[in-house]
């Protein structure tokens, strides 16, 4: 058996920082990070094990004063950080500065259109409704983008209004071009069918801003060309992230010979629906870019002592 783990996979930039930035925090005093710091179970044991606690919204606001909270990489709304200066808290900033950066443009946008009355614009954010980094870009608009997930989605927008378009830093570039072609080709039916916006004169504008993080835009390719050279890949992802759900998939398409662990206890009842000799196998351990790279050597480790026992 040839066991190899995936160079491209793992932790992406922003979440390396924040969970170094977790680590030089740790040794200071007690810190809290405001969610999962990494939607990884293991790793998020791993540092609540050196003190990190984990904490939710209902948390932040009974914090005493001069408590720490870490923001993780996906950030958070404005509200966030009104509370965390209401109650004297201590913000130590780790959201992925791509991400603060996208944070800035929706709020741009927002700002320079609220006030249109005439032909209210709408902020549209391709993304997961409820996922944290969502939730921190609808905050940038004071809740007002819409968010939509799929194309049969689109029913929510006005497509007389001016639209304004921007997507999720993890979702897929294909997805995000196929929502601007449907948008486009709904805006043209209206055009044809001659119905326009009340005023006659008035051509709403749509325009749109690919924001994929391209630290996990490239990773697909990069992934598959990984999965296709292998005869099995073991995938090791946590439960909570669509990230490692979306990779997985994409693994599949080209070796159906995928499977998804969370942890390496998953992998002996995963393996028995295989039926093939280990030992003639080539094998391929990645994941997505919430998983840490000990993770991925432990199932190694493990794969190797079950294949040997
Ligand atoms: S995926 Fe990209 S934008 Fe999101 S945290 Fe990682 S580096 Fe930042």
């Amino acid at each position: 058996m040839i066991c190899t783990i995936d160079s491209n996979s793992g932790f992406c930039f922003g979440v390396t920082r924040a969970i170094k930035t977790a680590e030089e925090e740790l040794p200071k005093g007690a810190l809290c990070c405001l969610g999962d710091i990494v939607h990884n179970g293991q790793e998020v044991a791993r540092l609540e094990g050196l003190g990190l606690q984990t904490i939710d919204n209902d948390d932040l606001r009974s914090l005493p004063p001069h408590s720490r909270v870490l923001l993780r990489a996906h950030g958070e709304p404005p509200s966030t950080y009104w509370i965390a200066e209401q109650r004297g808290i201590e913000v130590i900033d780790a959201t992925c500065p791509v991400v603060k950066k996208l944070q800035d443009r929706i709020r741009a946008c927002y700002e320079l259109h609220k006030n249109d009355e005439a032909v209210p614009p709408q902020i549209v954010i391709y993304g997961k409704r409820g996922h944290a980094e969502v939730i921190g870009l609808q905050g940038q608009t004071n809740n007002t983008a819409i968010v939509i997930e799929r194309e049969e989605e689109l029913d929510q927008l006005d497509f007389s209004r001016p639209i304004y378009l921007f997507s999720q830093t993890t979702k897929s570039v294909e997805g995000f071009q196929s929502l601007v072609e449907a948008i486009e080709a709904r805006r043209s039916l209206l055009r044809n069918n001659g119905i326009t916006s009340s005023r006659e004169d008035y051509s709403a504008p749509f325009e749109y801003h690919d924001t994929i993080c391209r630290s996990v835009a490239n990773r697909v390719a990069q992934l598959q060309a990984f999965a296709k050279a292998q005869d099995l890949v073991i995938f090791v992802g946590g439960g909570k992230s669509s990230n490692a759900k979306v990779l997985y998939k994409n693994c599949v398409e080209v070796n159906p010979n995928t499977i998804f662990i969370s942890t390496p206890d998953e992998l002996e009842e995963k393996l028995s629906t295989f039926n093939f000799q280990l030992s003639t196998l080539k094998v391929g351990i990645c994941g997505a870019t919430s998983t840490p790279l000990w993770l991925m050597e432990k199932v190694r480790d493990q794969l190797t002592d079950f294949y040997q026992s």
